[in-house]
């Protein structure tokens, strides 16, 4: 049922789970692909919820969000949760839809990792990306355009988008650290509230 769906996606966040999605939707990445975000815990695996707020390509940033395109939040039984603007997600799709799935990937890997290193983040979210087999040589010359033309950003991604990138790229470039196997015991229940600045 694709249209209803897409309507169900055009609309609330509060109306999602009228039509049936509830807060463990998906992401539907730029290929029509649905995915989730799966971490391990305590041996097996979880869904982390996700949710969407905002109206899409028009209208303004959500306040909840502050800007961001995306958060990580704590939910009250200790596991997190991904929220998503639609708006900025829709402002970054229109430049890069590989950036726009770039930050689903990253949100998950602040989760995964348990960190709140955004460098450590954008990492692990590219080694995802190329694990599922959804980054080849094009995607990522995509990706390291979208960080160069970045310009300008906080000073916990690096200062400007091509220092984020080199770091990034520094990072892929070192061993894979034990936490990302999913053999070491990494939940949702520790993640800090990560804000995840407009790009
Ligand atoms: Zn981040």
């Amino acid at each position: 049922m694709p249209n209803k769906m897409a309507r169900c996606i055009a609309r609330s966040a509060a109306l999602l789970a009228l039509c049936g999605a509830g807060p463990a939707a998906a992401f539907e990445r730029s290929d029509g692909q649905t995915v989730s975000c799966e971490v391990e815990y305590a041996g097996r695996s979880v869904k982390v919820a996700e949710e969407y707020v905002g109206n899409g390509p028009v209208g303004t940033t959500h306040p909840a969000l502050g800007g961001s395109a995306a958060v990580v939040r704590r939910n009250r039984d200790g596991s997190s949760r991904m929220i998503f603007d639609r708006f900025v997600m829709e402002r970054i799709a229109q430049r890069s839809k590989l950036a726009a799935d770039l930050v689903f990937y990253h949100e998950c890997a602040h989760i995964r990792l348990q960190t709140d290193d955004e460098i450590e983040a954008n990492c692990e979210a590219v080694r995802q990306m190329r694990e599922v087999g959804y980054l080849d040589d094009d995607g990522y010359a995509a990706l390291t355009a979208w960080h160069e033309n970045m310009g300008r950003v906080a000073p916990r991604y690096g200062g400007t988008g091509r220092v984020f990138w080199q770091r990034t790229e520094a990072c892929l470039a070192r061993d894979r650290p034990p936490t990302a196997t999913g053999t070491t015991v990494a939940g949702p229940a520790a993640t800090p509230a990560i804000e995840d600045a407009a790009q």
